[in-house]
């Protein structure tokens, strides 16, 4: 016999739906037993987007299986209600965020260690790559691939909503507060590797003549060797850095 529950989805979960259903309570028709993570995810929303579910008035699990008649909310903040109990769905995050990225964020991934983030990114990372390296070293993973983002290992997500790098780096400044966190100059723009300061004498050789002549601080980075200093490098990215801290992160 068909069964029925209602959802509504809130705020940013909202992109996900189709423009008529957005904002709107979606009446949903099933006729076997599943559970809520399973039934938001047909309905098109990835669970490591969600915070808060909440049927009925009483905050529920990933496992919670849906009854016919249910009132269900998901919400992509845990604060988003306040109720006498909650569950976690997805554990706080402990320490600086560090992050995954697909194949189609190069861009971002740049940006992202510009600021000081431990960035991974490759352009041939398979999707299960992916998935285990989120898993294991518990780092948020940043995709264009809504059924990446629905694999059940991944439990730090977010699906990248802009198009263009620079309003896709504003993006991601907002969604994990990056500004209050950036460290300038600690990772390696090709690679991730961090850098250290390094004695001019030791990378002289390496230098173009003119570098060599006006500059006396370098930095290195441990893994690839690539050397950094205040020239070009240092004040694009510094111009890049104040520009990002003006505009507040909001582009
Ligand atoms: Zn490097």
């Amino acid at each position: 016999m068909t069964q029925q529950a209602t959802f509504h989805f809130y705020d940013r979960l909202n992109f996900f739906l189709s423009r008529r259903q957005r904002n709107q309570p979606i009446r949903y028709d099933f006729d076997r037993r599943a559970s809520i993570k399973d039934m938001v995810e047909a309905i098109g929303v990835p669970h490591p987007e969600i915070e808060l579910l909440v049927v009925n008035q009483s905050s529920v699990g990933f496992d919670y299986i849906v009854q016919t008649g249910d009132i269900v909310h998901v919400y992509p903040d845990y604060e988003a209600m306040d109720l006498p109990e909650r569950i976690r769905l997805v554990p706080p995050y402990e320490g600086r965020p560090r992050f995954v990225l697909d194949t189609h964020l190069g861009r971002l991934a740049a940006y992202l260690r510009m600021l000081g983030f431990d960035t991974l990114y490759r352009n041939d990372y398979p999707d299960d790559a992916l998935a285990a390296i989120s898993d294991l070293e518990k780092r948020i993973l940043l995709t264009r691939d809504i059924g990446l983002l629905k694999r059940s290992r991944v439990v730090y997500g977010y699906y990248v909503r802009e198009t263009k790098p620079r309003k896709r780096l504003y993006e991601i400044i907002a969604r994990y507060n990056l500004l209050e966190q950036a460290i300038p100059f600690r990772h390696c723009l090709r690679c991730n590797g961090n850098l250290a300061a390094v004695e001019k004498a030791n990378i002289r050789e390496q230098l173009p003549p003119n570098t060599a002549k006006y500059y006396d601080e370098f930095h290195q980075c441990t893994v690839c060797k690539q050397i950094y200093w205040r020239g070009s490098h240092y004040e694009r990215m510094q111009a890049f850095i104040d520009e990002v801290m003006q505009t507040n992160g909001k582009g």
